[in-house]
């Protein structure tokens, strides 16, 4: 497969009246007018001298526009940049300062701040594209255009988008997708999930990251499918068009919520074929209850911005209940010994590495850093912890930065938290290493509770099940978790959070009951 990523989502088919997206307030965009609309975006970013290779970066609302605009970054050859839109200005400047644009995209409202940012870093252009009714000056440009255009070329290796990675450590890295990462992942995903033109995907997540850009729209598209597209994750929302759909894609909160709520069962979930749930871990627990009450057995799979989709659990056989899945064709992934980089038999846990037509062409302009997380022989050292089961299952652990390491131990944060979470009582937990005079680095952990009782009585569970180094040191009861837009918990924060925490013999003394 070789050429522009957008004609092999968007050939032209017999069929360009039929729906692409269904808006929520009624209204279609259909296949023609994707064709239409996203020519008129390549002609309008032509017009602001883009050329191929150059970067437009993009933080604004979700919205189709916003699609239309990928799909024109694409036509025209330029490298879509997604930004998330949490992100302050003073984290903008960042992006813009390492990824160059010629054109920044922002939503309306916050033009004055982003013009003054931009000509400081000498961008050529800023303009707005709002959602809805908004409008903006792109939008206008957009309008204003002609709805042929001409399609640049492109092969394989060209990069297609640039997307940040979330960076919890360090400065975020720019992860350079390919046109072939990105065709090769859709249509891989497509075979595998059993994607038809008779699909309705619900889509409820954002189009800044890879599930919801990638995975979500470029499947759709592969398939020339319909989606419904919700402004954000809402649970009326999903509530309100879940009987419409085949298909639903969101992250573990997303589940979470939506089992909160009374009106979620099998009359609701009916028309839907698949469920799926991706970019952070799903409980086993949450994985049941979701059976339990819809029908439905979770589809878990598992990526990552540099990857897109790595593994997935079959379609078709058992769906493992806390396995992320087996590879997905043509996708090869090992388990290795961090430091030598030695293979590792089925069972053992290590690092988890892949290699494949998906995986990224590089960090932009980080050759050292690229380096540095490929081994010799092509694999990509994803810095996820796992172990594969003699069927080829894989079982993600946690990042190896989470790592605890105490007293000389290894603790994998994943297991112990599985054990918090499987006592009466506990929501959710999430355990993570704190500096300690002693150790080294102590395990603590932080859990959301309805009724789990003391942090003695907890511990002393606990030491019933884990091995003593294994065992938290304290356990801090906490309204919440602190997670990002993806519903990743933030365990850097609660590291910086809570980092006096073992300096403190005063606190570290008294024993706890419930607080938040
Ligand atoms: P991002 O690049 O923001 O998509 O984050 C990728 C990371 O999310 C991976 O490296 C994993 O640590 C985590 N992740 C993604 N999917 C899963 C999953 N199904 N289970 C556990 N962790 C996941």
């Amino acid at each position: 497969m070789s050429g522009n990523l957008f004609g092999r989502l968007c050939a032209p088919g017999p069929d360009e009246s039929r729906a692409f997206i269904r808006l929520p307030a009624g209204g279609v965009i259909s296949y023609a007018d994707l064709l239409a609309r996203s020519a008129q975006y390549a002609n309008a970013l032509l017009d602001l001298g883009v050329e191929p290779g150059d970067r437009v970066l993009v933080q604004a609302d979700k919205s189709p526009q916003i699609i239309h605009l990928y799909l024109g970054c694409l036509r025209a050859g330029a490298l879509f940049l997604p930004l998330n839109t949490a992100y302050t200005l003073a984290e903008v400047e960042y992006f813009i300062g390492d990824a160059q644009p010629r054109v920044v995209v922002c939503a309306p409202g916050k033009l004055a701040a982003l013009l003054t940012l931009a000509r400081r870093l000498g961008v050529a252009h800023v303009v707005t594209l709002g959602a809805g009714a908004q409008g903006g000056s792109l939008a206008e440009r957009a309008n204003a255009s002609d709805t042929l255009c001409f399609d640049v070329p492109r092969e394989d290796a060209d990069v297609a988008t640039i997307l940040y990675t979330s960076g919890t450590t360090g400065r975020s890295k720019g992860a350079m997708l390919t046109h072939g990462n990105l065709a090769a992942n859709a249509f891989a995903l497509k075979a595998c999930w059993r994607f038809t033109s008779d699909d309705v995907l619900l889509h409820a997540l954002p189009l800044f990251h890879i599930h919801g850009l990638f995975v979500a729209v470029n499947v759709t598209l592969a398939a020339r499918a319909s989606m419904v597209l919700l402004p954000s994750f809402d649970v009326d929302a999903v509530v309100a068009h879940l009987s419409e759909v085949t298909v639903f894609m969101g992250v573990p909160t997303h589940y979470v919520r939506l089992l909160q709520d009374d009106r979620v069962g099998p009359a609701l979930a009916a028309n839907v074929r698949l469920f799926v749930s991706g970019s952070a871990p799903l409980l086993a627990e949450t994985h049941r209850d979701w059976l339990a009450r819809t029908g439905h057995a979770i589809l878990e799979r598992y990526g990552m911005t540099e990857t897109g989709i790595n593994t997935s659990n079959p379609y078709g056989g058992e769906r493992v209940p806390g396995a992320v899945g087996q590879p997905l064709p043509g996708v090869s992934v090992r388990v290795v010994d961090a430091e030598s980089g030695a293979a590792l038999p089925a069972g053992a846990t290590g690092m988890i590495e892949i290699k494949g037509p998906n995986v990224f062409a590089g960090y932009w302009r980080m050759p050292d850093r690229t380096h540095a997380e490929f081994r010799d022989d092509g694999y990509f050292v994803t810095g996820d912890v796992g172990m594969l089961d003699a069927r080829g299952y894989l079982y993600i652990v946690g990042r190896s930065k989470d790592l605890i390491i105490t007293g000389g131990f290894n603790v994998y944060p994943r297991e112990v938290e599985a054990e918090i979470d499987a006592v009466a009582g506990v929501v959710e937990s999430a355990v993570f290493g704190v500096p300690h005079p002693d150790f080294g680095e102590g395990v603590t952990a932080a859990v959301v509770t309805r009724d789990a009782g003391s942090e003695e009585r907890l511990l002393a569970h606990l030491k019933q099940r884990l091995a003593g180094y294994k065992c938290p040191k304290r356990i801090l009861f906490v309204a919440e978790l602190p997670r990002n837009t993806m519903g990743k918990v933030q365990k850097n924060v609660l590291r910086d959070q809570h980092a006096g925490l073992y300096h403190l013999p005063a606190v570290a003394a008294t024993p706890r009951s419930l607080t938040s």
